[in-house]
């Protein structure tokens, strides 16, 4: 897969999603069409039921569109087979959760040892690579607590670290702070915002959170599953908890 910084890594045309159960039809999306370019940093806002999370499985692979396609560095999704699917996924996409999903029985150290060692890495070294993801999150302290023995800032940090330890080009949070305290929200965004800068990782982040803007380079409104606008970093107005 190429990630030449600045050309079209994402490319979403003309995506419907319908979600249809006996009684009812729910279109989630109404064809959504979105480049967005290696590096960039972009944060899909929308209020809850726009279909932020919808727009987020699709480009993270997770769910497939009814209609339409999603590209990733020329790779169109729908051609790859269940396998190829999951080789995708774990090598070039990170994850981070509202909720951080991480397995509650497992130390912090062996969630994030978890997706090295799915990709077919030796033990010694996933523990390696794990244990320097968790201290470049501000973590080594805590490498053999539980999830239920962490703070929610110190889960999500063991989330981000899960998410980037595999070094993927590609970082999908949805929302990502929306069970934290304003400040260790902003530290949450700010380190997310950070490894974009740093690394290059190309980040796509569904939020309400109004701080997350801040980092963005640019704002995807959504609404009833279409995008309603588009606002480049230069046009943002940003006053304290209000962007316009
Ligand atoms: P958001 O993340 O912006 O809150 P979602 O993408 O979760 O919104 O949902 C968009 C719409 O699709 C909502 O009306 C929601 O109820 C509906 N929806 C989402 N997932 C499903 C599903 N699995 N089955 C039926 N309807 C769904
Ligand atoms: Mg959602």
């Amino acid at each position: 897969m190429s990630a030449v910084q600045g050309e079209v890594l994402i490319d979403v045309r003309g995506v419907k999603k319908v979600f249809r159960t006996a009684r009812s039809e729910v279109h989630a999306m109404r064809g959504v069409d979105l480049q967005i370019r290696a590096g960039e940093y972009v944060s899909v806002m929308g209020p809850s039921g726009s279909g932020k999370s919808t727009l987020f499985n699709m480009i993270g692979a997770l769910d497939r569109p009814s209609g339409g396609s999603v590209t990733i560095g020329g790779v169109d999704l729908a051609t790859l087979n269940p396998r190829q699917l999951a080789y995708f996924r774990g090598r070039h996409l990170g994850y981070i959760f509202q909720a951080y999903n991480l397995i509650p029985s497992l130390t912090a150290l062996r969630n994030v040892m978890l997706p090295v060692l799915l990709s077919g890495v030796e033990p010694d070294e996933a523990r390696q690579r794990a244990t320097q993801a968790l201290s470049e999150l501000g973590l080594s302290h805590r490498l053999d607590h539980r999830p239920g023995e962490l703070s929610g800032g110190q889960q999500q940090r063991v989330a981000i670290a899960r998410a980037i330890v595999n070094r993927p080009s590609i970082l999908l949070a949805d929302e990502p702070t929306a069970n934290l305290d304003f400040k260790t929200g902003t530290q949450v965004i700010e380190m997310i915002g950070e490894l974009s800068r740093a690394r290059g990782v190309t980040v796509v982040c569904a939020t309400h959170d109004h701080e997350m803007l801040k980092a963005s380079d640019r704002v995807i409104w959504i609404a009833d599953g279409q995008v309603a606008r588009i606002t480049e970093r230069a046009q943002m107005q940003i006053r304290t908890g209000a962007v316009s």
